[in-house]
């Protein structure tokens, strides 16, 4: 049995899961102070030992920055974060005084990303990104199977487009950027530019082509940086099912006809696509995690 824990910035998810990846348990609460939510976390691992017996390995998926370098004195901490009370707090070491197995530990969105890839909308593919457009945007690599680290982890959603005809004027909202991705495409930009959620916006507001073309540029920079086989799109922002039509439409568009391929002509349906796990990716992810963590500690004991 494996344990999984998604840390949300505003909700947990605690699942026990079976060897398939099938969740047989699970408990959602509000993301509070890092010592009640901890609390709670480790109350729901000893009472899932107390009803299944022991875990074989957990998985952590974690809203970010989070350090994921292994031989960093600060592995398993959460960056500087707005979320008051979790800089610097030690999620991976509050879980490790607990449990003394094999821990996975990524961000949150490469846990989905891991997740679509293994059971859901990425699953016949090797090579992927997956994209959550919320509050934020962020995104997951997966390349051949694993998803990517390297310097840290990638925030997509921190590139800078090219600005829309109809939107040299609005700021942004990213505090560090102002108009990079997530300061003209997520949530809180449509709101401080139209004053409304998408889903309150007539389908003729010009708010509609300004999203699905920030979208589908940044789908195109992806096409062109990290060539992925799939793109999968979630998060809130995305719940409006008819931006996918003009996302691809407008990352066609950002193209130019440049890459000659299958997928990004008649197969278009199949390469942007939404996600299938909805809001289970995470906990999902975090299963994912922690069967990958038992299958290197084996590998590690049989060497
Ligand atoms: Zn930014």
């Amino acid at each position: 049995m494996f344990g999984a824990i998604e840390a949300g910035g505003t909700k947990f998810v605690c699942a026990i899961a079976d060897e398939a990846g099938i969740i047989c348990r699970e408990e959602r609460f509000e993301t509070t102070d890092p010592d009640t939510t901890l609390g709670r976390v480790l109350a729901f691992l000893r009472q899932a030992r107390s009803q299944f017996g022991a875990l074989d390995a957990l998985g952590l998926a974690s809203f970010g920055p989070v350090e994921l370098r292994p031989g960093s004195p600060r592995f398993g901490c959460i960056g500087g974060t707005p979320k008051p009370g979790w800089s610097s707090t030690d999620i991976l070491g509050a879980l490790g005084s607990e449990f003394g197995g094999p821990i996975g530990f990524d961000t949150d969105v490469n846990a989905a990303a891991l997740a679509e890839h293994r059971w859901g909308a990425a699953r016949d593919v090797r090579d992927l990104v997956y994209l959550t457009v919320g509050t934020g945007i962020g995104g997951g690599v997966i390349v051949d199977g694993t998803p990517i680290h390297g310097l840290m982890h990638p925030e997509i959603g921190h590139v800078f487009p090219r600005r829309h005809p109809l939107d040299v004027e609005f700021r942004g909202v990213c505090p560090f950027h102002h108009d990079c991705i997530e300061g003209v495409a997520a949530g809180p930009a449509i709101i401080a530019r139209s004053g409304a959620p998408l889903s309150a916006l007539r389908h003729d507001h010009p708010q509609w082509e300004i999203e699905a073309d920030y979208l589908g540029q940044l789908c195109a920079q992806l096409v062109l940086t990290l060539s992925p086989q799939r793109i999968v799109l979630g998060g809130g922002v995305m719940a409006q099912t008819r931006l996918f039509p003009l996302i691809r439409g407008a990352m066609t568009s950002w193209l130019g006809g440049y890459i000659d391929r299958y997928e990004l002509r008649d197969g278009l349906d199949q390469y942007v696509v939404p996600p299938e796990l909805a809001d289970q990716a995470g906990v999902r992810g975090a299963v994912a995690l922690a069967m990958d963590a038992a299958r290197a500690a084996g590998n590690a004991t049989a060497i």
